[in-house]
């Protein structure tokens, strides 16, 4: 089978959703601009909701269906990259990348629309909206019956390492991340008279103290977890004990028992410490993505599509990432891979992260990315 990826248009495609960057729910231009295109590829769109496309791509015969995903959103962030494609929306960024998982996708559509006589079995486009705020736009996307029928769903992210380079963790390849404000209620006193308030700061300074324990002693020693109380804020005055105390707590784990066991720690501490000191508290907790779990076959998968389409030498398997990621809501559904590629790294030109208003990737890489999406559907699609 022959193929090749339009270059050109990949390029055009990033660059121009690059300068033109959409928050979260406001990807109106983007996903219009992706639905425009697909449909010219005789691709069935649907829109499951204002700001998101789905693109089914059925083949010549029947077989099994895969799903390759993007997110579309950008960052509230001021651009700093000087490239003349530069946002034009001031204080919003393509930060993360996501106009080239766009772009890449668009291209690997056209490829594979091209190739439509060829397949055994359907190719399922997710275009997703919202993928930076929790609960992100994954779950409208499930929700809406995207998934229905689909056997397998693959996803990458630019991230910077190696350009055209591709790292597959096996088990987990993102954290689940959970967090919450704590408010501690005490009792305002005179700070000479202790005895006859309830201070809130000895109390939050004993639950932060005891947090310390729940990883240390509740957690396997080989797992991964972390809970790091972020801010702390009470009192004004050194000769005043404050009614109140206010704590922002972040948890991150890979393994849902060790995510629930932690979550649970938490709140025991919590709930204890301050009934030992006569103290209430409220506790406002926002369960954010879980972590992203690969299945061992669809890794497997990517890795050899990665080695035939790109080479042996350009794919590795590696570590996941702490961050968090709402590809998670499909890979919980479906057997998925998601797949860390190469956008440039430091020695290359590209020194910066993900998130920083001079992120940026080496174009060129960009071409690699498609195809290893292309060489993932046929892949699947060829496989019993
Ligand atoms: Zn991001
Ligand atoms: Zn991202």
């Amino acid at each position: 089978m022959n193929w090749e990826i339009d270059e050109d248009a990949l390029i055009a495609w990033r660059r121009d959703i690059h300068a033109n960057p959409e928050l979260g729910f406001h990807e109106t231009r983007t996903s219009g601009l992706v639905a425009e295109l697909l449909e010219g590829y005789g691709i069935e769109v649907t829109r499951p909701t204002p700001t998101s496309v789905v693109g089914l791509l059925r083949g010549a015969r029947p077989g099994r269906t895969v799903a390759l995903r993007a997110d579309m959103d950008a960052l509230p962030v001021e651009e700093e990259t000087g490239e003349p494609f530069s946002s034009k929306v001031p204080g919003v960024m393509h930060a993360c990348g996501h106009d080239t998982h766009t772009a890449m996708l668009l291209a690997a559509a056209k490829t594979l629309a091209g190739l439509r006589d060829e397949l055994a079995g359907n190719v399922t486009f997710l275009f997703q909206h919202a993928e930076e705020h929790p609960p992100g736009g994954a779950v409208e996307i499930v929700a809406a019956g995207a998934l229905g029928g689909v056997d397998g769903v693959f996803g990458l992210h630019v991230m910077n390492q190696k350009a055209g380079t591709v790292t597959i963790a096996r088990g987990a390849a993102s954290t689940a991340y959970d967090g919450g404000m704590l408010t501690i209620q005490g009792r305002g006193s005179h700070g000479s008279m202790p005895q006859h308030g309830i201070d809130p700061v000895v109390v939050g300074s004993e639950i932060v103290l005891a947090l310390q324990t729940v990883v240390s002693r509740s957690i396997a020693p080989d797992h991964f977890a972390v809970v790091t109380v972020g801010s702390f804020n009470s009192g004004e005055a050194p000769n005043i004990i404050p009614d109140t105390a206010h704590l922002a707590l972040s948890v991150r784990t890979t393994n849902p028992e060790d995510r629930e066991t932690v979550g649970r720690r938490v709140r025991e501490i919590i709930a204890g410490v301050c009934a030992v000191h006569g103290a209430t508290y409220t506790l406002d907790w926002e369960p954010g993505y879980e972590a992203i779990q690969q299945d061992d076959g669809a890794a497997e998968l990517a890795f050899g599509a990665a080695a035939t389409a790109l080479g042996e030498d350009r794919v590795a398997w590696g570590p996941g990432t702490s961050a968090s990621e709402d590809f998670s809501v499909y890979a919980a559904r479906v057997p998925g891979c998601f797949i860390f590629f190469g956008g440039g790294d430091e020695s290359e030109g590209f020194p910066f992260q993900n998130h920083h208003p001079k992120f940026n990737v080496k174009e060129s890489a960009l071409i690699d990315g498609a195809r290893l999406e292309v060489q993932i559907a046929l892949d699947f699609l060829a496989a019993e």
